[in-house]
């Protein structure tokens, strides 16, 4: 046995030290079966003592290291190389709930609880803990900190980053930062948090983090309304935003295309609507007061779109069974698109005020350059955030598709570019967008990043081949 197998069982029991090929192998691909690796060892540590020993021995030995939390990252960020050098560490194990401080509206939680967890102890103590995620079942706080994840309720309460007050990260060196405070006040120096949250396991590992909770929602309206074009949702939104204020909770835009392949693939799906528009929003408004009226106060909002001719037709929710198969029809878009088959997908953002500019740009130039090419758009349109995704042509086979895939990102990314928008809203760059990003950051911004990663990790054995 090598002197770092050796190691490593030393320090985490021969049961958390993986090498089987059969036992590797979930870790090595990511969760779209787009990457696929491979690794000298997956190891998984229990506590933030036990990861800070890993690290030491890897950078003592030289040798790379990728975290990885629920594996649903859409980018390959962890994902490590076909080089098979590097050890993967998931962190899984590390899954405590450390405390709740209910006055002061935090709770403490590792790096490895998934998010559904977190959700509910939050919910355990009459709080939310606000980040939404399809995939929450799975993933993990440390990986959405990592990702700077986004989701379906950003509108109203911010994104990973805005969501976090403190942080524990192992450093590339194996030594320790404890910054996990529970302050909304501290101007001592600069906030080193931020450098971690996004980073996507390129400057150090997250162990724990202290996360900000909320007053937990009593009353919900949830509506699906069909709407005249793009910039009439941005209308309907505006007009929501100024009469409805922070009870706006979700905005999100589904295309007819993105509709049609859920009500295809997902047994149960059911049209809410009989108008086949080629818009739909799906409208959520929450309060913490319990007194009814919100149902109300859409209908009104959405009855004064119908006059002003932005909405054709509406349904609210009237039960939570209702409330789910709308968010069913959302959420499910993913994975439907799986099951259709291969798809070249972007992950962008503009200011929301151009969304309808982008959508209409977008579409007249991909289907000259490219007739029968189907565009499934959908996403977060209450943060400028749109999953703008191509599918195959029916004539056309998957390799001819893939081939254009630069093409048709040229297309994409510059009009986002153009538009003073972002080629990755809230995915990351991991692998997939790592040579992408470069012509569009400008060389100062690029330097800057160099230098940050060069100050933690001169080795560059944090995460290798990913960002940067
Ligand atoms: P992983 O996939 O395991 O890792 C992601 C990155 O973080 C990698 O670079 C990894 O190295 C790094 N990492 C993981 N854990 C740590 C750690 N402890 N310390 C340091 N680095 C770490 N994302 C959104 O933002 N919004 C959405 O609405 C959304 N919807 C999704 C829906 C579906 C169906 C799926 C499959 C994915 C969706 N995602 C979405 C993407 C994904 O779920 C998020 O990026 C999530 O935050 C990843 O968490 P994870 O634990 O799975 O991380």
């Amino acid at each position: 046995m090598d002197t770092l197998l050796r190691a490593l069982i030393d320090a985490l029991g021969i049961d958390h030290v993986l090498t089987r090929a059969e036992d590797v192998a979930p870790y090595v691909s990511d969760w779209r079966g787009r990457y696929r690796g491979r690794a000298r060892a997956v190891v998984r540590p229990a506590s933030t003592a036990e990861v800070a020993d890993v690290v030491r021995i890897c950078h003592a030995t030289g040798v790379p290291l990728v975290p990885q939390g629920g594996n649903t990252g859409l980018c390959g960020g962890a994902t490590p190389s076909e080089k098979g050098d590097a050890v993967l560490m998931s962190l899984g194990r590390l899954n405590r709930i450390r405390e709740i401080d209910v006055d002061n509206n935090t709770l403490c939680v590792e790096a490895g609880c998934t998010l559904a967890v977190v959700q509910a102890a939050a919910a355990e103590h009459d709080r939310l803990f606000p980040l939404s995620l399809a995939s929450e079942g799975s993933c993990t706080i440390g990986g959405n900190l990592s990702t700077n994840a986004g989701g379906v309720q950003v509108l109203r309460y911010g994104n990973a980053r805005e969501l976090t007050l403190g942080l524990e990260v192992v450093l590339p060196d194996g030594r320790v930062w404890d910054g996990l405070r529970g302050l909304r006040k501290d101007n001592t120096g600069y906030d080193l948090k931020h450098l971690f949250i996004g980073a996507e396991g390129t400057l150090g590992i997250v162990t724990a983090a202290v996360l900000k909770l909320f007053p937990r929602p009593k009353a919900r309206a949830t509506a699906w309304a069909a709407v005249t074009d793009p910039a009439a949702a941005v209308t309907l939104l505006g007009r929501l935003r100024a009469r409805c204020g922070d009870r706006v909770t979700a905005f999100e835009i589904v295309g007819r295309s993105a509709l049609e392949l859920v009500l295809k693939h997902i047994p149960g799906a059911r049209d809410p609507l009989t108008t086949q528009a080629a818009w739909s929003v799906l409208v959520e408004l929450t309060d913490t007061m319990n007194d009814g009226g919100l149902a109300e106060l859409l209908e009104a909002e959405l009855a004064d779109a119908i006059e002003a001719g932005q909405v054709a037709d509406a349904a609210i929710a009237a039960s939570l069974m209702q409330t789910e198969a709308l968010w069913a029809l959302r959420e499910n878009i993913s994975e439907a698109q799986r099951i259709e088959g291969i798809s070249i997908k972007h992950d962008v953002s503009v200011p929301v005020s151009r969304i309808p500019r982008f959508l209409e740009r977008a579409e007249r130039v991909l289907r000259a350059a490219w007739p029968g090419v189907r565009i499934v758009a959908f996403g977060h349109i209450g943060d400028g955030n749109l999953h703008y995704n191509l599918s195959r042509p029916e004539q056309e086979n998957n390799a001819a598709f893939i081939a254009r895939t630069s093409e048709v990102n040229r297309i994409v990314h510059d009009l986002v570019t153009e538009l003073g928008g972002s080629i990755s809203a809230e995915h990351g760059l991991g692998q997939l967008k790592r040579g992408e990003v470069l012509r569009y950051k400008s060389e100062v911004e690029m330097d800057l990043m160099r230098a940050v990663k060069h100050a933690l990790d001169p080795r560059s054995l944090m995460n290798p081949g990913k960002v940067l």
